[in-house]
């Protein structure tokens, strides 16, 4: 999987979508312990604990800046102050 299917400004959204919590995020559809949300990058979503990947998203998600955040969820400031928080720990 080295082909870029996502932008990394889609990057960016897809990845704000599931850490958002306005709606459930994509996950990998293997059953095991630990973490299962999907992570967007270039090349495609890959899950943080096993192989599992997966090439397309919805084109909600791929829109899913922080404006459109703002539009769809009343506590969108409360959201990102967190994610920039979170982000801050990387
Ligand atoms: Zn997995």
């Amino acid at each position: 999987m080295t082909e870029k299917v996502f932008t990394p400004q889609q990057v960016k959204n897809l990845n704000l979508y599931q850490a958002a919590g306005v709606f459930h995020p994509f996950t990998c559809g293997n059953n095991h312990e630990g973490d299962n949300t999907l992570i967007a990058k270039e090349e495609g979503w890959v899950c943080p604990n096993c192989d599992y990947t997966q090439n397309w998203a919805h084109g909600l998600m791929l829109d899913f800046t922080p404006e459109r955040l703002k539009e769809m969820s009343p506590f969108a400031d409360a959201i990102l102050e967190r994610l920039d928080k979170e982000s801050a720990h990387d």
